[in-house]
Order: C-alpha cells, then sequence, then structure tokens
C-alpha cells in the first residue's frame, strides 16, 4: 500500500518523501506530473496499478494542474476512497474551495513543516482504513442478508408442500382456493372443487402395513397429478388419505368429467387391496362442487358442500362421483 506524491519541484519531491520514510512509511512512489500519477493508476507505468493508500498532490503543475488532477483521479471508482492531500504554497480561499469541490480531503502549507505533514498523513490513513473496514463490513452484512433471504425462500417453499408425496399441503390449499374464488368473482368464471378419499384405508394399512400405505398415498398422487394435465389445476393433500383439487375457469360438466377420469386413474392403477369392501384394488370416492361467478359462497362453504358430496359417495358405496348439485341436505 503506497503513497504517492505528485510535484513537479523534486525538491519538494524528496524533502516530502524523506519525511515520510524517516516516520515508517517505507512504500512512497514520487511522480512529477499527472500525467505521470494517471499512468500509475491506470497501470500503464513500470509499477503497474498499485494499491494507493493516499496522495499528496501539489496544486500548482505545469500542463494539468492538482485541482483538476484530483478531479480525474476522483472519476476513477476504484480510487473514489483515496484520500487526497493538497500541497500548497497559495492558501488562498478560492484555490482551497476549488480543491475541496474537486474531492481533496485536506491541504498542507508549504513551505513543509514535518510534524504538520505527518500528522495529517496519519489522519488522512486512519479515515482510509476506518472507509475501507466499514465497506468490508457492509459487504459482509450484504452476502449475510442474501443468505437469509435465500434460506427464507427455501422454508417458505418447505411450508406449502406435503412432506410425504411432495404436492401442496392444506395450508397451501386454502390460500389458492381463497385466491382462485376472489379471481373467479373478479374475472366472472366458474370454479370448481373436487375433494377425493381412499375408500378403506384403514383396512389397507391394517392388511400391508403404515410403509406400505405410504407408498399407496404416493402413487395415488403421482396418478392423480398425472391425469390433471391444466398448469392452472392444483392437486393438495387436504389430510391423511384426503386429497382435494382447485380448477379454476372449469363448469360443472368439465368438473364431473375430470372427477370421473381421476376416479378411473386409480381405478385403473391397480394398487391390490384385497380387504376393500368395493372392489379388489384401491379406490376413491369423489364429491365436486362448481360455483357460478354469480353465487357468492365462501372457500369454507365450498369445502363443506364438497364434503357432503364426498359422504354421499361414500354412503352409496363409494368408487364414485358424487355432485354438490345432486346431492341432498
Ligand atoms: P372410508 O372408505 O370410509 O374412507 O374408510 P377409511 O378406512 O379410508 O377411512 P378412515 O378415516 O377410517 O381411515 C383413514 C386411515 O388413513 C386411517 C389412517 O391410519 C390412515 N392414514 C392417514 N394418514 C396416513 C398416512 O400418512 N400414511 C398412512 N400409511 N396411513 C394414513
Ligand atoms: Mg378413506
Ligand atoms: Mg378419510
Amino acid at each position: 500500500m503506497a503513497i504517492v506524491i505528485v510535484d513537479d519541484t523534486i525538491f519538494s519531491l524528496e524533502v516530502i518523501k524523506a519525511f515520510l520514510i524517516k516516520e515508517g512509511y517505507l512504500d512512497v512512489i514520487t511522480v512529477k506530473s499527472a500525467r505521470e500519477l494517471y499512468e500509475l493508476v491506470d497501470g500503464y507505468s513500470d509499477r503497474g496499478m498499485v494499491e494507493i493508500d493516499l496522495i499528496l498532490m501539489d496544486i500548482i503543475m505545469p500542463d494539468i494542474d492538482g485541482i483538476e488532477a484530483c478531479r480525474s483521479i476522483k472519476k476513477r471508482e476504484w480510487l473514489a476512497d483515496v484520500p487526497v492531500i493538497m500541497v500548497t504554497a497559495t492558501t488562498e480561499k478560492d484555490n482551497l474551495q476549488l480543491a475541496f469541490s474537486a474531492g481533496a480531503m485536506d491541504f498542507i502549507k508549504k513551505p513543509l513543516e514535518r510534524v504538520e505533514l505527518v500528522a495529517r498523513v496519519r489522519s488522512a490513513l486512519r479515515l482510509k482504513h476506518e472507509t475501507a473496514r466499514r465497506k468490508a463490513r457492509e459487504t459482509e452484512l450484504l452476502e449475510v442478508t442474501r443468505q437469509l433471504q435465500a434460506a427464507n425462500e427455501r422454508l417458505q417453499h418447505l411450508t406449502f408442500l406435503d412432506g410425504l408425496t411432495g404436492i401442496a399441503n392444506r395450508r397451501h390449499f386454502d390460500e389458492e382456493l381463497l385466491q382462485e374464488s376472489r379471481r373467479a368473482k373478479r374475472d366472472k368464471t366458474p370454479l370448481s372443487l373436487i375433494m377425493l378419499d381412499i375408500d378403506y384405508f384403514k383396512a389397507f394399512n391394517d392388511t400391508y402395513g403404515h410403509l406400505k400405505g405410504d407408498d399407496c398415498l404416493k402413487i395415488v398422487t403421482s396418478t392423480l397429478k398425472k391425469t390433471l394435465k391444466r398448469p392452472g389445476d392444483l392437486l393438495a393433500r387436504y389430510g391423511g388419505e384426503e386429497f382435494a383439487v382447485v380448477l379454476p375457469n372449469t363448469d360443472e360438466v368439465g368438473a364431473a368429467v375430470i372427477a370421473e377420469e381421476l376416479r378411473t386413474s386409480i381405478e385403473s392403477a391397480g394398487i391390490v387391496h384385497i380387504n376393500s369392501l368395493c372392489a379388489d384394488y384401491v379406490t376413491v370416492s369423489l364429491g365436486v362442487v362448481t360455483r357460478c361467478p354469480e353465487q357468492d359462497e365462501t372457500p369454507d362453504a365450498m369445502i363443506l358442500a364438497a364434503d357432503r358430496a364426498l359422504y354421499r359417495s361414500k354412503h352409496e358405496g363409494r368408487n364414485r362421483v358424487s355432485s354438490d348439485a345432486n346431492t341432498e341436505i
């Protein structure tokens, strides 16, 4: 980390350099003009692009003066935090004003006093190091914040998924149904909901064990998922062996067709269930409800109606579809 002295007078360069070296600042570079300084900082000089801690700059120099040079240095993004101290024979207010507005942080009067020079250099370097430390801390904090946000997103994602089947859980379903019922009202489109429950699943667990029961739930999930083709449809695990399907922009006829497709797909999956009382394979019972835009109904009321229809399917022998429309209350 170097201190750079810019001065067109060799004598000044040597005096400042000697003061600094005596004080223990050994990496001192002297340049005789603003152009040489630019070459140094832009990497075109023998020393290449050096890391600079501080620049001591003479104001009065031929060609490009110190004020102009300071302004130009401050425009370079990687040097913006490097303090520039003006070394000047004039202490005219106007000149100093110009120097400060060009980005200089301090000034030292010529002829130079060793004590003053050293004190000012020391405080400029301290400020530079403080700034660097603060910036590093800010970068660190930004990185920690970014990691926290990513972890939060992952967590958020997990809180919406069912652990066993990987599909939406009850919480996600509740939110989606609410959103979709609002959207249906706004867009004046029908909205359908199917509740679906595995038949005699307790007997399945009792016969084959809980682990096979879990496997069965996974197969049922993937079968239902394959059967639902529209990207807007949402399949969720509502509870134990109960599933829910939200079907946006789907009327009564469409919903009944999809429900029947879901029923057939599970039946044809052929998951053997010797203790089912309604088939040799695992089957499901379904309840369907459709709400037209003019029917002002809460999501809870829709769930209740679909559940009623599902109960009717169970009551009438299972492995079938009932709709809310033909369910007597
Ligand atoms: P029905 O045809 O009337 O629906 O009868 P059912 O036996 O399916 O219904 P019931 O509500 O009596 O039993 C549901 C069973 O589902 C009981 C419970 O042990 C089982 N179950 C719920 N969640 C899970 C799960 O995550 N894994 C497994 N293996 N079984 C589950
Ligand atoms: Mg069941
Ligand atoms: Mg059940």
